[in-house]
């Protein structure tokens, strides 16, 4: 992958460095194809002439997703529906204290049941006390942050996050996030709904705005004028000061009901790699170990240099993904004799609807980490070399036009991450 986009570049800028006194020479588009495909005879010109973008294009957006500007031959014709938006599309809203972003149905029209907001909160930095109708699901991708709210029985929960860690707010569920020091925080929420919004959330500042003073003033049994200095206009993200310690934020809020017993953190490399092989890694972290996680499930995969998250598919869930680090390249075969091949890297969304075949396959020369994100208590997939594995042979073999020693050499576990 990494030399064939290399030898595009190069064959593109060669075809343009021609200039258009050699374009006038060469006896029309036959020799100027033949000259490209003798400068790279790598390049994949040089078997079909048609494979060449004369007017001016934009070379790093290309390069970026080169499986789309000159498709795997294996690519459909037709289309399988748009599965990639960078966050780096998504504008931001940007306060003192932070910013935030966000990836929707709206960005992405396949994203019916998961919605993805990145959010940086400086130190000090706080996403105000809040909650929402969608679960919020959330992994630490940088710094620390303290997070607050109450469980059901209204006792309260403040914990400190570091990188990789994650949390969850089911809906209804009061909340808050704080940067800490040195460098506050940046990380990814995956709310279970894909058309949340981040701009339609119940924000405490707002929710005064909107009732008479009198009421406030009745409510919370104090007089009306020491409540004339609340904020009439929503905060979202605003900046103060570092909290102090966490044990004295904790006896603080616990008062006297006392701390929850439940926790809505997880420590997420504290347990061990759900699956290791030689090509990569995988924690699955659902319900059946982190309790609160309730309605989405995470599959943290890593895949080494060469490597390949192995063909599968998910019978239960649609498929959101955000790559945090790395290089990859994904084939989505559909339904309806289909396939699209895209390419991501670093800050982008993927999306597979439910139960279709896909890979994913490290295309460049550093680790690829991404999540695998589910609306469900729990993970499943099925293995494409399991399920031929686990079928009789010579059925198998009448398919595929292969013979008994090829059939045997398929691994019959899965792997999650070739090779194993
Ligand atoms: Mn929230
Ligand atoms: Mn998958």
């Amino acid at each position: 992958m990494e030399n064939e986009s290399t030898n595009e570049k190069v064959s593109r800028r060669g075809f343009l460095e021609l200039g258009s006194a050699a374009l006038a020479a060469a006896a029309g588009g036959l020799a100027v194809s033949g000259a490209i495909a003798q400068e790279n005879p790598s390049a994949k010109t040089q078997s079909d002439r048609s494979a060449t973008e004369p007017a001016p294009a934009n070379g790093p957006l290309n390069q970026q997703n080169a499986d789309s500007e000159w498709p795997p031959a294996t690519d459909s014709k037709s289309l399988v529906r748009n599965f990639k938006y960078p966050f780096s599309f998504a504008n931001k809203r940007a306060y003192e204290g932070g910013w935030s972003r966000e990836v929707t149905v709206r960005e992405l029209p396949v994203s019916k049941d998961l919605a993805g907001v990145n959010m940086r909160l400086t130190a000090g930095g706080v996403r105000e006390l809040h909650w929402h109708t969608a679960d919020e699901w959330a992994i630490v991708l940088y710094g620390s942050a303290r997070i607050t709210a109450i469980d059901r029985e209204g006792k309260s929960f403040v914990a400190d996050t570091k990188k990789n860690d994650l949390w969850y707010f089911p809906s209804g569920i009061p909340h808050s996030i704080q940067g800490l020091d040195p460098d506050g925080t940046e990380f990814m929420l995956v709310f279970d709904d894909g058309n949340f919004s981040e701009s339609e959330t119940l924000l405490l500042s707002d929710a005064m705005a909107h009732l008479p003073p009198e009421v406030l003033s009745k409510n919370f049994g104090v007089a009306e004028a020491t409540l004339r200095n609340l904020p009439k206009k929503e905060l979202f993200i605003f900046q103060t000061a570092v909290p102090g310690s966490l044990e004295a934020d904790q006896k603080a809020a616990a008062g006297a009901l006392g701390t929850s017993p439940e926790s809505f953190a997880f420590r997420t490399m504290d347990m061990p790699p759900t699956k290791r092989t030689k090509g990569g890694e995988v924690r699955i972290v659902d319900s059946s170990i982190f309790k609160a996680s309730t309605n989405v499930a995470m599959a943290m995969v890593t895949v080494h240099p060469g490597g390949l998250r192995e063909l599968h598919w998910h019978p239960n869930a649609d498929e959101w993904q955000y790559y945090i680090t790395g290089k990859a390249r994904m084939t989505v075969v559909a339904t309806g004799n289909l396939g699209r091949t895209m390419d991501f890297q670093t800050g982008d969304v993927g999306y597979v609807q439910k139960t279709l075949l896909h890979y994913i396959e490290n295309t460049g020369d550093t680790d690829l980490i991404f999540l695998e994100m589910f609306k469900s208590s729990f993970y499943q997939d099925l293995s494409l070399s399991q399920w031929l594995t686990h079928t009789p042979p010579e059925l198998v073999m009448a398919h595929l036009n292969i013979d008994k020693a090829t059939l045997d050499a398929i691994p019959k576990d899965e792997l999650v991450v070739v090779p194993g």
